[in-house]
C-alpha cells in the first residue's frame, strides 16, 4: 500500500507516517522541512512543500513520478486564535488557505495518482462543527475546518464513481505543538485511532465526519 501524508515532519502527521511505514506501507511524507525524527523514519521524504503554495499539487505530483497512491492523508494544518477583539483578516485567510483550500487542491491535483479504491482522509476538527460550537471564538480555524468539511462531502459525492472514499476525521484533543502539548491523548495514540477509522472507511460510509474514537460527529 502507498500512503501520502502532508505535514508529516511533526505532530500527528509524523506519527501517522511512522506507523504506516512500520505496518509495511510505502509512505511519501511531505513537509516544508524534514525533522530529524522524520529523517530517521523509513519513509520517502518530499520536502519543500508548503501546502498553501499554488504549485504544491504539481510539485508533489512531479516528485511522485509514476507512483500511485492508495491513501492520501491531508493532515497539515494551522491554528491561530482570533477573538471578538482581535481577529486579523490575514490570519483568517491564511487558515483558509492551509486548512481548507490546500487539502482540496492537493486532492484534485493528485487524482491522477489515486488508485481505484483509494481512500482520502481529511484531518479536520470538531471545531469545524457548527452544532458543537459551544464556546465561540477561533474564527479562522472554525470557518476553515467547516469549509474543509464542505469540500470533503462534495469530494465524497463526486469521487463515488471513481471508487474513492473520503473521510473527515477529527483526531481528538492531541498533545502536539498546535495546542502547546495540552491534550488528552498522545499523537501516537491519535494516529492509531485514525488508522482504525481509515481501515473502516468504505464507499458505504464515505463522507462521514468521525471522531478518531469512532463517534460520528454532527456538522
Ligand atoms: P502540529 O502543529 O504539531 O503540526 C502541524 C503540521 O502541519 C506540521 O507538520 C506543520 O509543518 C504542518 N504545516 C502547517 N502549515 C503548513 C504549510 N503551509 N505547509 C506545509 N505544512 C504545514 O499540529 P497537529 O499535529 O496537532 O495537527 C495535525 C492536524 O490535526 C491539523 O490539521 C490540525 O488542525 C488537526 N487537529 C489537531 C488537534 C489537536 O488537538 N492537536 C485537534 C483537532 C484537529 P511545519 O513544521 O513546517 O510548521
Amino acid at each position: 500500500m502507498n500512503v501520502l501524508i502532508t505535514g508529516a515532519n511533526r505532530g500527528i502527521g509524523l506519527q501517522l507516517a511512522k506507523q504506516y511505514a512500520e505496518s509495511g506501507a510505502k509512505v511519501f511524507a511531505t513537509c516544508r522541512k524534514p525533522s530529524a525524527e522524520l529523517e530517521r523514519s523509513k519513509v520517502e521524504i518530499i520536502s519543500n512543500i508548503d501546502v498553501a503554495a499554488p504549485d504544491a499539487p504539481q510539485q508533489i505530483s512531479q516528485a511522485l513520478g509514476d507512483e500511485k497512491i492508495d491513501l492520501l492523508i491531508n493532515n497539515a494544518g494551522i491554528l491561530t486564535r482570533e477573538t471578538l477583539d482581535d481577529a486579523p483578516a490575514e490570519d483568517i485567510q491564511q487558515q483558509f488557505k492551509v486548512n481548507a483550500l490546500a487539502p482540496l487542491m492537493i486532492t484534485l491535483g493528485l487524482l491522477p495518482h489515486l488508485n481505484k479504491h483509494a481512500k482520502v482522509a481529511m484531518i479536520t476538527s470538531r471545531m469545524g462543527s457548527l452544532t458543537d460550537n459551544g464556546s465561540g471564538g477561533y474564527y479562522g480555524y472554525r470557518m476553515s475546518k467547516a469549509a474543509l468539511n464542505a469540500a470533503g462531502v462534495s469530494l465524497a459525492r463526486d469521487l463515488k464513481d471513481h471508487g474513492i472514499a473520503v473521510a473527515l476525521l477529527h483526531p481528538g484533543y492531541v498533545q502536539t505543538d498546535m495546542v502547546n502539548n495540552t491534550g488528552d491523548i498522545s499523537a501516537a495514540e491519535s494516529a492509531q485511532r485514525l488508522r482504525q477509522r481509515i481501515d473502516e472507511l468504505s464507499m458505504a460510509n464515505s463522507g462521514t465526519f468521525w471522531h478518531s474514537n469512532g463517534e460520528v460527529l454532527p456538522w
